[in-house]
């Protein structure tokens, strides 16, 4: 029988011969090696040991994890050592897992690619010439290639759901407020929730039940049972109706994901599936609605940042531009520490949420927004009183190569066009493989489920698994 100790042994070798994808901005041997060892001696003595006991997972750098460098992909927290963990890094410690370092990501999670991380892109093991999608990125790559078998992500508009996708593993944005986001750093809180990514829906069966449930230090997070996701996981769903939404075979979809999804549809129907027509007409106002909502909450959220207490602290403020001398010095430290701790997109962010939440604007922007955000939510209510899931492509197109849609925001925005409604709504999501290009790219399947419907998410997923 192999030990701890020898298993993540191997996975620490692995990392080490796979250093090029650049998949960790942190990983530290001595550390993993103390873990494992410890499960090692709990298993000697007899004692009990948890569901995932010895088992690597590997933390997207969005997550607090104490005493451990957590950067968020940005230069702003490149020294930041938080003083506890999240909920979700406890819960993995009870469950006997190894915390097996921290994952390249967007800095802040705001991205598709893993471009936009202060520490370099991370490359899509299929063809490294590729992104691995975003903003969980590494944490994706890290599955794909067999760096961990385990990771956790976070998804605020698709950040579980496209890498999984452009990196053929599975990954799960669950129901807003399953999994508590204490220790998550926030980007657009009302949108953001932790996932996992696995090789497939047993490993996500079971690590979904270990990081789910209400806890007290996340006011969001819901009292609803969890239920046992892998003991139900193998049983037929009660009743297959299937939604399909035209909406979500639009212009811009790459014809090969396209023939994947609509060989996924025939798939069901021979399994016994109802496959029924669906109408979300809002979502084309999906990925403006987002751009407003989720950069005003940033907006708010990244204030913080400023180099008094949190963040990193310019060491020259002195004034450079006409008008600087006549500021507070405290106020020319502050601008200095966010002009050199953010990167582009994040400014970006700051300064569209910013203008959107203030004053004489709000009402145009941020007020219609949340309006046509409750629109969203109304056509999946009215579509999911016909079907049990809605089925689609996760991401319209596979991994593109790095650097394709850098100078392109808007290109960029446009990977989530399928994944950003069901943050607006809520509602959990789940990506699985479902092909492969001519040239060898993976395809993912998306499914979308009413709220708190993981189990029946999972159960239909695995029909086509
Ligand atoms: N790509 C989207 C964005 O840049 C979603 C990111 C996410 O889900 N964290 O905001």
């Amino acid at each position: 029988e192999v030990t701890s100790e020898e298993l993540v042994r191997g996975y620490l070798d692995r990392a080490d011969a796979l250093k090029r994808l650049n998949v960790f901005v942190h990983l530290d041997p001595e550390n993993v090696l103390d873990q494992a060892r410890a499960v090692d001696a709990k298993r000697k003595a007899g004692e009990a040991v948890g569901p995932l006991a010895g088992v690597p997972v590997a933390i997207k750098d969005v997550l607090c994890v104490e005493k451990e460098p957590t950067t968020c992909g940005s230069r702003m927290l490149k020294d930041f050592r938080p003083p506890y963990d999240a909920t979700v890094i406890v819960k993995l410690r009870q469950a006997g897992a190894i915390l097996f370092g921290k994952t390249n990501m967007d800095e802040f999670a705001m991205g598709s690619s893993t471009e936009n991380s202060a520490y370099g892109p991370t490359l899509n093991p299929w063809d490294e010439a590729r992104v691995p999608g975003g903003s969980s990125g590494g944490s994706a790559a890290a599955v794909a290639a067999d760096l961990a078998p385990l990771s956790l992500g976070s998804d605020t508009g698709g950040s579980i759901r496209q890498p999984a996708a452009v990196c053929g593993v599975v990954g799960i944005k669950p129901t807003y407020g399953r999994v508590s986001r204490y220790g998550l750093i926030a980007f657009a809180s009302s949108l953001d929730q932790i996932g996992p990514f696995t090789h497939d829906l047993a490993d996500a069966a079971l690590l979904l039940k270990v990081i789910s449930g209400r806890d007290e230090r996340d006011a969001t997070s819901v009292d609803q049972p969890v239920p046992d996701y892998s003991a139900t996981l193998d049983e037929k769903p009660r009743s297959l109706r299937i939604g399909v939404a035209r909406e979500f075979f639009g212009e811009g979809l790459d014809p090969e994901v396209e023939s994947a999804v609509r060989e996924a549809m025939r798939v069901y129907e021979q399994a016994g599936a109802t496959l029924k027509e669906v109408s979300l007409p809002n979502s084309k106002y999906g990925v403006p609605a987002y751009y407003i909502v989720a950069p005003a909450e940033c907006s708010s959220n990244l204030a913080r940042y400023d180099g008094t207490i949190f963040g990193h602290r310019a060491e020259d403020w002195s004034p450079k531009h006409p008008g600087e001398e006549d500021l507070h010095p405290l106020v020319r430290m502050m601008m200095a520490s966010r002009a050199e701790g953010f990167g582009a997109e994040v400014k970006r962010r700051i300064m569209l949420g910013t203008f959107a939440l203030s004053a004489g604007y709000a009402d145009q922007y941020y007020n219609q927004a949340l309006k046509v955000r409750r629109l969203i939510r109304n056509d999946f209510d009215a579509a999911f009183k016909d079907v049990d899931v809605i089925l689609g492509p996760t991401s319209p197109s596979p991994a593109f190569k790095l650097g394709e849609r850098t100078a392109d925001p808007l290109a960029m925005y446009l990977s989530d066009i399928y994944t950003i409604t069901a943050n607006l709504a809520g509602i959990p999501g789940l990506s699985v493989p479902c092909g492969l290009t001519r040239s060898g790219l993976p395809i993912g399947l998306q499914l979308l489920a009413p709220a708190f419907a993981e189990e029946n998410l999972l159960r239909t997923a695995r029909v086509f698994e």
